[in-house]
């Protein structure tokens, strides 16, 4: 049998099976709740460096997005994965009301004239380590330490992010 991953459209893409990932992360969480101090704690660390990140992202847009003749997300095939969903639940953030796209003919649901409506926090992390070539070029322009302070920073997010994956499905398998 084919699985959403396996059609390459995005996994949880109607209502119904959004709410039903949601549910099961939340039961799955709330029955292993005394064995994920390590896991949450992760996820802490996760937001953490998001944070900081968020700092040169938002520099980064100011210079760039307001201007743009092509926004990104208009053409982005990105969804919520599986560690996205998990680092909001872990984390106690808001979750979405839907997956992005029901559909890869679709626009991601959360763009807007005005940009992205979803809190930094909560989008994708696909959504925060893509650089378009514009704002590429903008950060090479930055000074050396902020080039790799971002680097440093995107790096710790994916090795911390796949820590936490692990510590979640080692606690519940
Ligand atoms: S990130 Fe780049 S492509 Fe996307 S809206 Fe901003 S300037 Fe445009
Ligand atoms: S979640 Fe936000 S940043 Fe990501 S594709 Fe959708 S509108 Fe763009």
């Amino acid at each position: 049998m084919q699985s959403n991953f396996d059609l390459d459209i995005p996994p949880w893409n109607s209502i119904d099976t959004w709410q039903e990932a949601n549910r099961s992360l939340s039961f799955l969480m709330q029955r292993n709740l005394t064995d994920m101090d390590r896991a949450m704690a992760l996820a802490h660390k996760v937001q953490t460096r998001l944070a900081s990140i968020f700092l040169i992202l938002d520099d980064l847009c100011k210079a760039t997005c307001p201007w743009c003749p092509d926004p990104c997300c208009l053409s982005a095939k990105v969804w919520i994965d599986f560690k996205d969903l998990l680092f909001l639940h872990l984390g106690r953030h808001q979750i979405p009301p839907a997956q992005l796209l029901p559909n890869l003919k679709k626009v991601c649901r959360y763009w807007s004239l005005k940009g992205c409506v979803l809190p930094r926090m909560t989008r994708p992390w696909v959504c925060t380590w893509y650089l378009c070539p514009t704002q590429q070029a903008n950060l090479r322009q930055k000074a050396r330490h902020t080039q790799d302070k971002f680097s440093r920073l995107i790096q710790a997010v994916k090795v911390c992010r796949t820590e936490m994956e692990a510590e979640f499905i080692r606690i519940v398998s």
